[in-house]
């Protein structure tokens, strides 16, 4: 079964950026699960999969625009250490998950004070070229729950 529209897709993937520094990935953890169509993934990244199978690998590179957008010249924001996600005590440079209004969102940490941090709302891959290295796992169609709720259910998908 190739990836198309409606169709929920696992894989794992490694990324670097232009000058091939690593930035993550899914090593030793669990695969990303998807539903495809839906923007659930960065645009370059997900305009890339469709026609691939399970086995096959691509490699597939994403410019700015369709990445996570270019680099914007934002204010630095303040906000309190209990609205970050994992982290309790982050340092200066660490990427955080920070909760926000409209769900999670990604930072970068500039200054830790007792109560505060101050970050970079940019996303940390804003402004970045950013090559992938994927692997389809596997390709299935999606439940009629999955397509009304636009995204996938299951180990590496929503959970609830
Ligand atoms: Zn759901």
């Amino acid at each position: 079964m190739q990836i198309d529209k409606d169709r929920v897709v696992s894989f794992h993937y490694r990324l670097r950026d232009a000058e091939g520094t690593p930035l993550g990935g899914t090593d030793d953890h669990e695969p990303v699960t998807y539903l495809h169509g839906y923007g659930n993934l960065v645009p370059g990244l997900e305009a890339g999969l469709p026609g691939k199978q399970a086995g096959e690998a691509a490699a597939i590179t994403v410019l700015p625009e369709l990445g996570y957008g270019p680099r914007r010249d934002l204010a630095a924001q303040r906000v309190p250490i209990k609205r970050l996600l994992g982290s309790k005590r982050p340092r200066a440079g660490d990427v955080v998950a920070i909760q926000a209004d409209d769900g999670t969102r990604q930072a970068t940490v500039l200054k830790v004070g007792k109560f505060n941090v101050d970050i970079d709302p940019n996303h940390p891959l804003a402004g970045r070229t950013l090559h992938f290295e994927v692997t389809v796992l596997d390709v299935r169609d999606a439940t009629a729950e999955e397509l009304a709720h636009g995204h996938a259910h299951g180990p590496g998908g929503h959970q609830h």
